[in-house]
């Protein structure tokens, strides 16, 4: 007999006792439904942080969802970069260009108090950039915009964690990066599409003195400083190049 039944059988007994047993017995059997979904769906390969629905990034909680990268702790390389440079400029604008779950902008607003613009070319996306910064008490503008196409304003900073993985990276990747939106990891077949772009048209929407920071793949610190003259990289904690810093002259 599983929980489900014997809590159905106990339910029309008389007295109070019994209803508590029965609403407990009703709720033990709910959760084990839970977490037997989930374990199959793990063992299917789907990431622990979709299963359950929310993960944790520069400490603040966000809600992680199929339409948007799950926040990663190589992106908390940018984000105290970003912080630093932020910190003696109070009110600072601030856009979170590809925002994704808008975890960058979200961390930025609520940490430095900087005023977030949000932008991703995914509807989806978006809104839940828009659900994760309400969440957290940070109030920005919105926009569906491919790259800077669509973005209104000139900002202080630009944050940007652009898609950058190869070709070869996409077909060699392990089964959980499969259930991520291959629009937010796919660069183009050197995965350098989207630096490319940014770096024709970026300065139009940077203040003077200000500064575009970008996170790359670990091998692209060369290259992405080619296209970027003057630009400085970052390492991130395992000693891995994962940051592109440019100033605006
Ligand atoms: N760092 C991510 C990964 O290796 C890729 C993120 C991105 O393309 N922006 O899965």
């Amino acid at each position: 007999m599983t929980r489900r039944e014997l809590a159905e059988a106990l339910a029309p007994a008389a007295g109070e006792e019994a209803e508590l047993e029965a609403k407990f017995l009703l709720e033990a059997s709910r959760d084990e439904i839970w977490l037997r979904q989930a374990i199959s769906r793990r063992l299917a390969g789907e990431p622990l942080q979709y299963i359950l629905g929310e993960w944790e990034f520069m400490g603040l909680p966000f809600e992680v969802g199929p339409a948007a990268l799950i926040p990663r702790q190589d992106t908390e390389t940018l984000c105290e970069a970003a912080l630093g440079w932020l910190q003696d400029r109070p009110g600072a604008a601030v856009l979170d260009l590809c925002c994704g779950s808008g975890c960058i902008g979200v961390s930025l607003g609520r940490l430095a108090g900087a005023r977030v613009a949000f932008s991703d070319v995914s509807p989806q996306a978006l809104a839940l950039a828009e659900r994760n910064a309400r969440r957290n008490g940070v109030e920005g503008r919105f926009f569906e915009s491919d790259l800077l196409t669509h973005v209104p304003g000139v900002y202080d900073l630009i944050a940007c964690n652009p898609p950058y993985l190869t070709g070869a990276e996409m077909k060699s990747c392990q089964r959980e990066l499969t259930y991520e939106p291959a629009l937010a990891l796919y660069g183009g077949e050197d995965g350098l599409d989207f630096y490319r772009r940014l770096a024709a048209g970026w300065q139009a929407y940077v203040a003077i003195g200000g500064r575009l920071l970008m996170e790359i793949g670990a091998s692209q610190g060369a290259a992405v400083c080619r296209l970027f003259p003057g630009a400085t990289v970052l390492k991130d904690i395992r000693g891995l190049d994962r940051v592109v810093c440019v100033e605006r002259k």
